[in-house]
């Protein structure tokens, strides 16, 4: 009989991994950490026989190189720009931990060995591990992401890694219906919630792009590198205000670019990323602050970055704006700021003077779109995963009729 183990990703956002056991074949679905603490998934024991890897965020793939550091010597399945974008996260990760005196999680050639065994898919074409069968489908998040179907024993378990249900500026949306499924894994992020309509949170960015301009300040706009970095720059690109690109983002762009058919509109992208100013170095950034503009940089999460620089030049003034778009983690220095008003960080412990608002761009889907997508799809099981208010929402989809789990780590599910 199939089974699940939840190896991380129970109960939490971040660090997801599932080991699904079809009888025949072992698959790890995801191997990410958590972003903040860089806590890893529960260790699955080997042999192992794939990994199929969603998308590129560390919360992801954080860990895979893990994996291959503990003996695995497998094939790890993903797009090419996950891959790409991957290298990438995961050596800046590695800067990171050594950076912040964590005992690396893995070393450089970890990372090389998990490129060397990378078999590239494609949407709309099947990959064979051994008896089993794994189908491809576009997932709405990122540029590269995908959710995954395995067919293996005559049963159908599909893992949506990450997924988002509408048209963005970046990404065109995912199905919503998929057929005959028996175990849907699901991430839940904001299961708790209904997003804005998405225009609208466009154009409030967008006046607060022109307000601040206006007031002679700066927009500042902390973000991730992959997909956030992409999608605010297409909105704001053609108000015509200077735009500074910093950091990680630069490069993500760059990888992105090199994919066409990952996003929505490859030429839009081309012209706003064309016209974007790019920070080469840290000593250009001193320059820039002397006229209004807006500046675009890596940093999700406020932890570490580019951003920090750019708060303590700049909290001080009252025509500055911040404007937080993701999701902030509980404990990372965005999230206290939110909550608290105080930027805690790097021995500065501040109320900033400029402005700072949260506008919801999320790449997740949510409440009422996770509910319509269930509708579509049927599944025999619904197994909700990478969202810290699963059990609640698993409650009100068993009265609804559905056949919901709301696992914790290290919980089994047979499918
Ligand atoms: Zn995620």
């Amino acid at each position: 009989m199939p089974e699940i183990t939840i190896l991380g990703g129970g109960r939490e956002v971040g660090r997801l991994s599932v080991l699904l056991e079809t009888g025949t074949e072992k698959f790890i679905l995801d191997h990410g950490i958590e972003v903040q603490s860089f806590e890893m998934p529960i260790k699955p024991k080997l042999p192992l026989d794939a990994i199929l890897l969603s998308h590129a965020q560390l919360d992801h793939s954080g860990y895979v190189p893990g994996l291959y550091k503990s003996g695995y010597g497998g094939n790890v399945y993903g797009t090419g720009v996950t891959f790409d974008l991957s290298s990438l996260l995961l050596r800046d990760s590695l800067k990171i931990q050594d950076r912040n005196g964590i005992e690396p999680m893995y070393m450089a050639h970890d990372i090389k060995e998990m490129e060397r065994k990378k078999k590239i898919v494609e949407f709309g074409r099947k990959e064979h591990v051994g008896s089993s069968v794994v189908e491809v489908h576009s997932s709405g998040h990122v540029p590269g992401s995908v959710s995954f179907i395995i067919n293996s024993n005559q049963k159908r378990v599909m893992f949506t890694g990450d997924i988002n249900f509408i048209d963005t500026q970046l990404m065109k949306a995912a199905a919503l219906s998929y057929q005959n499924i028996d175990m849907l894994i699901t991430e839940a992020t904001y299961s708790h919630k209904n997003h804005p309509e998405r225009t609208a949170a466009e154009d409030r960015l967008r006046e607060i792009a022109q307000e601040t301009i206006y007031n002679n300040g700066i927009l500042l706009l902390p973000t991730f590198a992959v997909g956030r970095t992409q999608e605010l720059l297409l909105i704001l690109h053609d108000l015509g205000f200077p735009i500074y690109l910093d950091g990680m983002g630069i490069t993500a762009t760059e990888v992105i670019m090199s994919y066409p058919e990952s996003v929505r509109n490859i030429e839009r992208l081309k012209k706003a990323f064309g016209k974007a100013h790019k920070i080469a170095k840290s000593s250009q950034r001193e320059a820039i602050l002397s006229k209004p503009c807006i500046v675009i940089t890596t940093a999700g999460m406020l932890n570490g970055g580019p951003i920090g620089y750019y708060i303590k030049r700049l909290h001080k003034r009252e025509n500055c704006t911040m404007v937080i778009s993701g999701f902030q983690v509980e404990g990372t220095v965005g999230r206290k700021l939110l909550d608290t008003g105080r930027y805690i960080n790097e021995g500065l412990d501040i109320k900033p003077n400029m402005k700072v608002e949260q506008i919801d761009f999320s790449a997740h889907t949510d409440h009422d779109h996770l509910i319509e997508f269930f509708k579509k799809t049927n599944p025999g099981k619904i197994v909700l995963v990478h969202g810290d208010r699963t059990p609640e929402f698993a409650q009100e989809l068993k009265h609804m009729g559905f056949d919901a789990y709301a696992p914790a780590n290290g919980d089994k599910i047979k499918v």
